[in-house]
Order: C-alpha cells, then sequence, then structure tokens
C-alpha cells in the first residue's frame, strides 16, 4: 500500500462532503443528467481534447444528427467528419464511427457496461472506459484525468511526477480507493468537476474549497499551485504553409486529405508547408504538382491566419490561382472535386480553412469574383 492511501482513512467524510458540494454547484450540462451510455459516451469522446464550455452547442448538434448509435453507424464517414466540424482531433470522429458499428454489429446496439469490453472498442482508452461504465452503469471504477491528478497532487502533497508510471498507478489507487461505493460516476464528476472550477491550475480557490480541511497543499504549502509538478514546456515549432484557391471557370479545386493521417478525410484548399528557400509562390506551384500532378497560375494573396496544433503552429496564406494545365490526380491527396463556392457547407473543412472561407465569405469575395467573371474581368 503507498504512504498517501494510509492518509485516505476518512474517505467516507471525505466522499460525503465532496458529493454534497457537488450536487449543490454542479454546472448544469446537455449530457449531464441522463443514464443514456450513448450521451454519455459521445460527451466523453468530445470531451477527451475540447473544453466544457467549447463544447455544449457541438454535443447538442451531434445527437440532433445521429440521435441513436443505430443512427451513428448507419451514418457516411463524410457525414460524421462534418458534424464534428470545428471540434479538431478528427480521428476521435472517425473512432466513433468503427465503434458505432461494432456497437451495432457485436453488441446488439448496446454500449457495453464492462470496463474490458469498453476499453477493447476504438477511441476508448483508461479514462474514457471508466468515466462510461461509472457515470452510465455505475460500476466502481475511478478516473483520473488532469483534473483529478492536480486535486490528488494537491490533497495528499504528492512532489513526485504524475507523469511517471509508477506514479500514476499510485495515483490510481488513491483514486480507487476514495470512490464513494453508492455513487461512482457521481463521484468521478465531482472530482474532476473541483478540478475544473476550484482546484484550478494557476489561483486554486482554497478559501472556498470544501475539502481545504483536507488538503495537505493547503495546510503546508505556500503556494498550492505549485502542484502537480509541471514540466517546462518546449516551443512549438511554427510553419508557413500555402495554399490555392484554385478557379477553373465558376469552380474551385477542394483536395481530400488522405484518411490515415493528421486531418484524416478532411478536405481543404490544396497546398502543403513552404520549405527553405521557396517563395510563396513557388511553394504553391510545387505543391500542386505533387499533390495533384497539374500545373496553377498563381495570382494574389487573399488572406492569411494563424492556427496552432496541439504540436506545431501555422500561418496560412490562400492565394488566388487558376488552373492552367494538366489533369488533377490524386497523388498525395485521397481526392478532390471542383466545386461551386456556395457548396462548402457539404464538406468538413479544417479549421484554419474555416477561417479563411469566413472572411471570404464576409468580406463577399466569391460574389465579386463570380461576378466579375460573369462580366468576363476574371
Ligand atoms: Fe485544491 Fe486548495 Fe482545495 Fe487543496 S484546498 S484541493 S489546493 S482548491
Amino acid at each position: 500500500m503507498n504512504t498517501w492511501l494510509s492518509e485516505c482513512e476518512d474517505k467516507t467524510q471525505f466522499g460525503r462532503k465532496l458529493l454534497f458540494w457537488y450536487d449543490t454547484n454542479k454546472r448544469s450540462m446537455a449530457w449531464r443528467d441522463t443514464d443514456n451510455p450513448y450521451h454519455i459516451w459521445v460527451s466523453e469522446i468530445m470531451l477527451q481534447q475540447t473544453r466544457v464550455d467549447q463544447m455544449g452547442s457541438y454535443f447538442t448538434r451531434f445527437i440532433n444528427l445521429f440521435p441513436t448509435v443505430e443512427d451513428l453507424a448507419g451514418a457516411k464517414e463524410d457525414e460524421v467528419l462534418k458534424a464534428w466540424e470545428g471540434l479538431g482531433y478528427y480521428s476521435r470522429a472517425r473512432n466513433m464511427l468503427r465503434t458505432a458499428r461494432q456497437v451495432v454489429t457485436e453488441f446488439h446496439g448496446k454500449i457495453p457496461e464492462a470496463y474490458d469490453k469498453l476499453i477493447s472498442l476504438p477511441g476508448i482508452g483508461p479514462y474514457t472506459a471508466a468515466a462510461i461504465s461509472s457515470i452510465a452503469y455505475g460500476h466502481d471504477h475511478a478516473v483520473l484525468d488532469g483534473n483529478v491528478v492536480r486535486v490528488l497532487s494537491r490533497l495528499f502533497k504528492i512532489s513526485s511526477d504524475p507523469r511517471r508510471a509508477v506514479i500514476k498507478a499510485q495515483m490510481m489507487e488513491v483514486a480507487e480507493n476514495l470512490l464513494v461505493p453508492e455513487r461512482p460516476g457521481d463521484y468521478n464528476q465531482a472530482m474532476m468537476e473541483l478540478g475544473a472550477c476550484v482546484c484550478t491550475p494557476k489561483t486554486p480557490k482554497c478559501n472556498v474549497c470544501i475539502v481545504a480541511s483536507k488538503c495537505r497543499a493547503y495546510k503546508e504549502l505556500d503556494d498550492p499551485a505549485s502542484l502537480p509538478r509541471k514540466q517546462k514546456r518546449k516551443m512549438k515549432p511554427h510553419y508557413q504553409v500555402v495554399a490555392g484557391l484554385i478557379w477553373r471557370d465558376h469552380e474551385i479545386l477542394i483536395a481530400q486529405r488522405p484518411k490515415d493521417g493528421m486531418l484524416g478525410g478532411l478536405w481543404e484548399f490544396p497546398g502543403g508547408k513552404q520549405e527553405e528557400g521557396e517563395s510563396f509562390e513557388e511553394c504553391l506551384i510545387r505543391e500542386i504538382r505533387e499533390e495533384l500532378d497539374f500545373d496553377v497560375i498563381v495570382e494574389n494573396l487573399l488572406h492569411s491566419v494563424d492556427h496552432s496544433y496541439s504540436h506545431f503552429s501555422i500561418t496560412l496564406h490562400l492565394y488566388c490561382a487558376r488552373y492552367f494545365s494538366g489533369q488533377p490526380k490524386t497523388m498525395g491527396c485521397a481526392d478532390w472535386r471542383w466545386i461551386s463556392p456556395d457548396r462548402f457547407d457539404d464538406y468538413a473543412f479544417p479549421r484554419s480553412d474555416l477561417k479563411i472561407i469566413e472572411y471570404l465569405e464576409k468580406t463577399e469575395y466569391f460574389k465579386t469574383a463570380l461576378s466579375m467573371s460573369e462580366n468576363g474581368k476574371k
């Protein structure tokens, strides 16, 4: 037994206090007051990499589009990616579709109860399996996400690095031990809620914290926020990316990203990363040849946007370009289409491309470009 566990002796009182606080202070959320396992699964997958305050409308829209796991299983991948548009980390959406199909074929349309079965499904790891099993079905499985790690680190003044496997395993043991068996799902949500709303990363609100009397960091440290131990952040690399709004008559070329890579299956304005010594115009010509095997004439810069991913950031420059010669081929992309600008809504785009589309629509670029083209001036 690890030393922190011996400090959990009055865990019943701890659990009672925490649940009392949760019952009276929890934030209202569309997916919280339900025991529908399908809704809980969808919300947990969304929450893996999306903040609660950004998720509300996405969850409702997704459930309206696919009200049951059977509806989701019967959807096309493009439809699911479109419903996921803006949430990022699109492998989550593809895994959800695979899981929904597996649930329908192997589990008669019922999201499994057992942790072992849940964890065997695509996109479901230890955290999500424990969350679904406890919240939807009331099984005794503790969750250990970033919020819970922070709360436990401070409660028990754990100064070891929680990213180390051995420390994580010990924390899991403590989390399991503190679990309230009558209400495991609420207990898990209460710990996460405490971390999200009170025991926050930079400025924990210890003066209003329901468990302050049990917290070693509060009682023994000048600055409880110094735990958990933080790793120095590495500088993210930044890339210049050039893409083309390539016109042919009244249509624009969009390309689908390879399905197995980052942002797989999403549509975008074709282009790529600038190489050393290359101008933006040269970069675009090269990328179109490599990706689609045809030639373009690059015209003016339309707009640039910054976008940040988890491990790098980009500035995306969109140039107006005209189709020149050759036939598009799927050299470095999964598919391509010529579409009219009023059909962007039919395709799922990454957030960076959406920012550009929003800008071009706001400035009425497409309307102007099309009317100039009709008047023979384009
Ligand atoms: Fe976190 Fe402060 Fe509560 Fe301790 S007392 S759990 S540091 S908010």
